[in-house]
C-alpha cells in the first residue's frame, strides 16, 4: 500500500495537471485532506510531508483528534454540522462547508458573536436535485443569502457541492458548472464576492477543478479507503 506522503504527492501532481489543463494557476486550488474515520496519526503523517488543511465531518470524532494531532492543521468541518453542537465547534474549524438551512447559519453567527469571532461558511447547495438531500434548492438560495449577509458574526465566503455517486466522473461536470454559474449569479445579485467553490472528491475531483473548484475535498486518494458506512 503506498505511503500518505507517496498519496499526497500523486494527489497533488493530479491537481497540478487538472490546473493546467483548465488555464489555471495551481495556487488557486486547495487541498483539503478528508481525515474522517482516520487516526491522529495518519494526520501527522500528512503533516509531515506538507499538507495543512484536513477534513472532518463528526464533531465527537473530529475534536479528540483535534487536540491529539496538535499544532499545525487548519480544519476544515464538510459535514452537517448539527446546530446542537455548534457551540463545540464554532473556533475549531477555520471553515463549514456544509451549511445547508438557516436556522444553522443563525446558530453559528450567535455562537461566534459570543465568542467574539466570526464563523466562515459555504453554502451547501443541492445542485442535481438528486442523490442527496441535503443542500438548498439553487432556486431559494439567494433569499437565504440575502438574510445571511446580514449576521454580523458569519461570513458566507462561496458554495460548495456533492455531485451524485456516479461510475463516470465526467458525470460531475454540469454539477460542478451549474455551482459555478449559480454563484457567479448569486455575486451579481447580491455584491458578495463569493470567492470560494469548494467541489471535487477523490472520485472528481479533477472535473471540480476543470468547473472552477478553489477547495477540492479528498478523502480516500490520500488516506486510503474507509470503511464501509463511516464518516457521513
Ligand atoms: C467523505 C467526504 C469527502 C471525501 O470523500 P473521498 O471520496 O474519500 O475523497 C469529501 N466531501 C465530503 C462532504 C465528505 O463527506
Amino acid at each position: 500500500m503506498a505511503s500518505v506522503a507517496e498519496n499526497l504527492a500523486r494527489v497533488r501532481e493530479r491537481i497540478a495537471v487538472a490546473a493546467g489543463r483548465a488555464g489555471r494557476d495551481v495556487g488557486g486550488v486547495r487541498l483539503v485532506a478528508v481525515s474522517k474515520t482516520h487516526p491522529a496519526s495518519a494526520v501527522r503523517e500528512a503533516l509531515a510531508a506538507g499538507q495543512r488543511e484536513f477534513g472532518e465531518s463528526r464533531v465527537q470524532e473530529a475534536l479528540p483528534k483535534i487536540a491529539e494531532a496538535g499544532d499545525g492543521p487548519e480544519w476544515h468541518f464538510i459535514g452537517h454540522l448539527q446546530t446542537n453542537k455548534v457551540r463545540k465547534a464554532v473556533g475549531r474549524f477555520a471553515l463549514f462547508h456544509g451549511v445547508d438551512n438557516e436556522g444553522l447559519a443563525a446558530a453559528l453567527n450567535r455562537v461566534a458573536g459570543e465568542f467574539g469571532m466570526v464563523a466562515r461558511v459555504l453554502l451547501e447547495v443541492n445542485v442535481s436535485g438528486e442523490g442527496t438531500k441535503f443542500g438548498f434548492a439553487p432556486e431559494g438560495v439567494e433569499g437565504v443569502l440575502e438574510g445571511l449577509l446580514q449576521m454580523p458574526f458569519l461570513r458566507v465566503e462561496g458554495l460548495m457541492a456533492m455531485a451524485p455517486y456516479s461510475e463516470d466522473p465526467e458525470s460531475a461536470r454540469p454539477v460542478f458548472a451549474g455551482l459555478r454559474e449559480l454563484r457567479d449569479r448569486l455575486a451579481g445579485a447580491t455584491g458578495a464576492a463569493l470567492p470560494e467553490l469548494s467541489m471535487g472528491m477523490s472520485g472528481d475531483f479533477e472535473q471540480g477543478i476543470a468547473e472552477g473548484a478553489t477547495i477540492v475535498r479528498v478523502g480516500a486518494a490520500v488516506f486510503g479507503e474507509r470503511a464501509r458506512g463511516g464518516g457521513e
